[in-house]
C-alpha cells in the first residue's frame, strides 16, 4: 500500500478525515504519542488497526473524542466523579474507562463491556475528529513491541506502506501514554500511569484513588550479575491482557540500574566500560535527578535514536520515584527492558 504522508494544513487534515470516513487508517500527532486511528464506530477499520500493528486482539483501544458531548455516543451514564475529571483535564492526557454503549463495537473495545475514552490536546488530532465526525479508535502508531513513536519520522519508519496517511506534524509535547483511569467501581483505579498522577486526580475527586494490582508485581527481582549486569524478574504474574507482552522494546539488550544516584552512574561507567571493551556498542539514558517531565518527553525517542545507531547494549539509570511522573516513565523503563533489573 501506497502511504500519503501528510502535513497538518486544514486541507490535508480534511484529506485525512475523508480516509477516516471511508473505513481507512491515519496515523495521527496527539499531545501524548502519534496514534494510529480508525472510525471507531468501524469493526472492519478497527479490525485493520490490529492488523497494520500486529497488536494482540485481546488488547482494547482507546477511543478519541472533539467534544466532550461526545460522551453520550459511547456510554450509557456517567457519575459525579467521570463528570469532575472530564471537566478538569480534558482535552489531556487522562483516559477513562467508562461502561460502553450496545453499538460500540466489540471489536474496538476487545470484547469488554466497557470503553476507554479520551480527548487529546492536540490541535490536529481535534480537528481531524471533527471534520471526521466520528470518535476515533487509535491506539499508539508503532509495530506491536516497538517503543511508542513520539516524531513524525518514527511513525513513518513503522508504518510506511503499511496504512493509508500519516499526518506530520510536532514532536509530541509530553512523550508518554495518557493516564488510564478505571471509572466502573467505587474507587478510580489507575490501570496505567501518566503525567497526570494520582495526585492530581484525588485532588480534582477529593478522594483516594488506587493503583492496579499488575502495577506493583514487579518490584522482585534477582539481584545483578556483576559480569554482565543482568537481573530477572521474580514471580511477575500480570493481570491484564496487555500486560503479557514486552512493550516499548528497543532492539538492544537493555537493563534498568537502580539504586542510589552515584552508585547508578558509576555501575553505568563500570559496565559501560567492560562492554565496550569487548568491541560491543553500549547507549546510556541516564536524565538529570528529579526531571521527570523531561524523562518522560524523551524517552521513547531516546530508544528509538539509540536503535537507529546501531547499539547492542542500552543501559538506563532508574528514576526513583514512587507515585508521581517519574513512576510513569519507569513504568515504560522497566517494559522496555523486559524488566531486566540490577540493582546496585
Ligand atoms: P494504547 O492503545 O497503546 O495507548 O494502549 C491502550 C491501553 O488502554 C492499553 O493498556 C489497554 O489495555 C487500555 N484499555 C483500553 N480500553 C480499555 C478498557 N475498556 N478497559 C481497560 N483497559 C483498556
Ligand atoms: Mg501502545
Amino acid at each position: 500500500m501506497k502511504t500519503k504522508i501528510l502535513s497538518t494544513t486544514k486541507q490535508d487534515i480534511s484529506e485525512a478525515a475523508s480516509i477516516i470516513r471511508r473505513g481507512g487508517l491515519v496515523a495521527l500527532p496527539t499531545e501524548t504519542v502519534y496514534g494510529l486511528g480508525a472510525d471507531a464506530f468501524n469493526s472492519k477499520a478497527v479490525a485493520d488497526i490490529y492488523k497494520a500493528k500486529g497488536r494482540p486482539s485481546d488488547n482494547p483501544i482507546i477511543v478519541h473524542i472533539a467534544r466532550a458531548s461526545d460522551m453520550g455516543r459511547l456510554t450509557p451514564m456517567l457519575s459525579a466523579d467521570i463528570v469532575a475529571l472530564v471537566e478538569n483535564f480534558w482535552p489531556g492526557p487522562l483516559t477513562l474507562v467508562v461502561k460502553k454503549k450496545a453499538d460500540v463495537p466489540d471489536r474496538t473495545t476487545g470484547g469488554l463491556d466497557t470503553v476507554a475514552v479520551r480527548m487529546p490536546d492536540s490541535k490536529a488530532a481535534l480537528d481531524l475528529i471533527t471534520m471526521a465526525d466520528t470518535p476515533i479508535a487509535a491506539p499508539s502508531a508503532n509495530i506491536s513491541g516497538r517503543p511508542s513513536p513520539t516524531r513524525a519520522k518514527d511513525v513513518i519508519s513503522d508504518m510506511d506502506g503499511k496504512i493509508d496517511a500519516i499526518l506530520c506534524g510536532e514532536d509530541c509535547r509530553v512523550g508518554i501514554e495518557s493516564t488510564v483511569v478505571d471509572m466502573t467501581s467505587d474507587v478510580p483505579t489507575i490501570l496505567r500511569p501518566g503525567i497526570i498522577t494520582a495526585e492530581n486526580i484525588e485532588a480534582a475527586l477529593g478522594k483516594k484513588v488506587k493503583y492496579d494490582e499488575s502495577l506493583r508485581q514487579d518490584s522482585n527481582f534477582h539481584d545483578l550479575d556483576p559480569n554482565t549486569g543482568a537481573g530477572e524478574a521474580d514471580g511477575f504474574a500480570p493481570k491484564s491482557p496487555g500486560m503479557k507482552y514486552r512493550h516499548y522494546a528497543p532492539k538492544a539488550q537493555m537493563t534498568v540500574i537502580e539504586g542510589q544516584r552515584d552508585k547508578v552512574k558509576q555501575e553505568i561507567e563500570r559496565l559501560k566500560g567492560l562492554n565496550e571493551r569487548l568491541g560491543l556498542k553500549v547507549g546510556v539514558i541516564l536524565f538529570e535527578e528529579r526531571a521527570f517531565i523531561e524523562a518522560a518527553h524523551d524517552f521513547f525517542a531516546r530508544l528509538r535514536d539509540l536503535d537507529n545507531e546501531g547499539v547492542d547494549l542500552i543501559l538506563a539509570g532508574a528514576l526513583s520515584d514512587t507515585d508521581g511522573v517519574g513512576f510513569a516513565v519507569m513504568n515504560r523503563m522497566l517494559k522496555s527492558a523486559g524488566y531486566n533489573i540490577a540493582k546496585v
